[in-house]
């Protein structure tokens, strides 16, 4: 490797692998581990802060009085953004997707809270011009005499994926410690990055353990073709000895359901049995669906019984506290 890319000390890690014992009791099928990274911070949890330590190092590094990066009215990248950015001191302008009317809840309203300037336009809109619109917001902190840094949905890019490269070198020691192998790992993918990370990360450590992308929205192809892309900048750029053509990049698309951030009853339904039988709290955009195609899986007979999987928890709290009505709705009287 030629170069080593600055990182801050932001998350709380290592952080804690779990095996859902009673999970297994009820549902049989294989002994699921969970990798705790809802556990990496307290307001700023999740997967996003293990990539925010590099891209906020970078920040820093080019002196960036501001961060500009975007995601939907409830992104967890952009909470963790706006918490971060209010810790180490960054003004933080969020381009959001979508309209809100009343009160801000779950993320939004963490935004707020942390004092980020929201600058929100329809899904359309938003969708055609993102580029411009994330220019045009650091072209006018320029013009008050900021200097921006713009961060790219979900922090997925070239200096980003050091997150999960890391992650996966931890994950390596907690599977040591705990004295088992493992063949199968799964993990929300959303923008791709922690799934490139997590990828290149095990492959680099030795691991043969296949990486499964569960897709929260686009199609295989797309995340496929993203992942290649940000681990060939990261290649490019840090100089990293690998071969990513012979890296398998595996993403199972078939558990979006109704789109992103629509969860069917039975996604709800998993959310349920796993916070009653293990008290574990996951979401209904990212870690509830994968979690939902996971044992969907297990149930069709892709990962054998006998093997162990390891689930990475990549957080997303605060997203299903902003869908107490969809909840609600999908209970049915019940
Ligand atoms: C962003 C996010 C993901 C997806 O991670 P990517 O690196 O964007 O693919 C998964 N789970 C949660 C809770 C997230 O916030």
């Amino acid at each position: 490797m030629k170069n080593k890319p600055p990182r801050l000390s932001l998350a709380r890690l290592p952080t804690p692998l779990e095996p859902l014992n009673r999970l297994r009791e009820v549902n049989g099928g294989p002994r699921i581990w969970v990798k705790r990274d809802d556990l990496t911070e307290s307001g700023a949890h999740g997967n996003k802060i293990r990539k925010l330590e590099f891209t906020l190092a970078q920040a820093k590094a080019e002196h960036a009085t501001a961060l500009v990066t975007c995601g939907g009215l409830q992104s967890n990248h952009c909470r963790a953004t706006a918490l971060l950015g209010a810790r180490l001191g960054f003004k933080v302008h969020l381009v959001l997707r979508g309209e809100h009317s009343g009160a801000a809840a779950g993320n939004l309203m963490l935004d707020q809270l942390a004092g980020a300037t929201i600058h929100a336009h329809p899904a359309p809109h938003y969708r055609d011009n993102l580029e411009e619109l994330l220019a045009g917001v650091a072209s006018d902190l320029r013009a008050a005499g900021e200097k921006p840094f713009i961060i790219p949905t979900g922090a997925s890019d070239e200096i980003g994926v050091w997150g999960y490269i890391n992650a996966a070198a931890e994950l390596m020691e907690d599977l040591d410690a705990e004295g088992i192998d493992i063949r199968n790992v799964v993990v929300a993918t959303g923008s791709g990055g922690t799934q490139a990370g997590l990828t290149a990360g095990l492959h680099l450590a030795g691991s043969a353990a296949n990486v499964w992308g569960m897709a929260v929205c686009d199609d295989a192809d797309w995340f496929k073709n993203k992942v290649r892309q940000d681990l060939s900048g990261w290649q490019a750029r840090y100089g990293v000895d690998i071969d990513i053509d012979a890296l398998n990049i595996n993403v199972d698309d078939r558990y979006i359901g109704p789109g992103y951030a629509r969860a069917t009853p039975e996604v709800f339904d998993t959310i349920g049995l796993v916070a009653s039988t293990e008290g574990l709290v996951l979401d209904p955009v990212y870690t509830g669906k994968a979690f939902h195609g996971l044992l969907s899986e297990c149930r069709d007979g892709r990962f054998r019984d006998d093997h162990d999987i390891v689930f990475v928890h990549t957080g997303g709290s605060f997203g299903l506290m902003a869908q107490a009505p969809e909840f609600a709705a999908s209970r049915g009287g019940r």
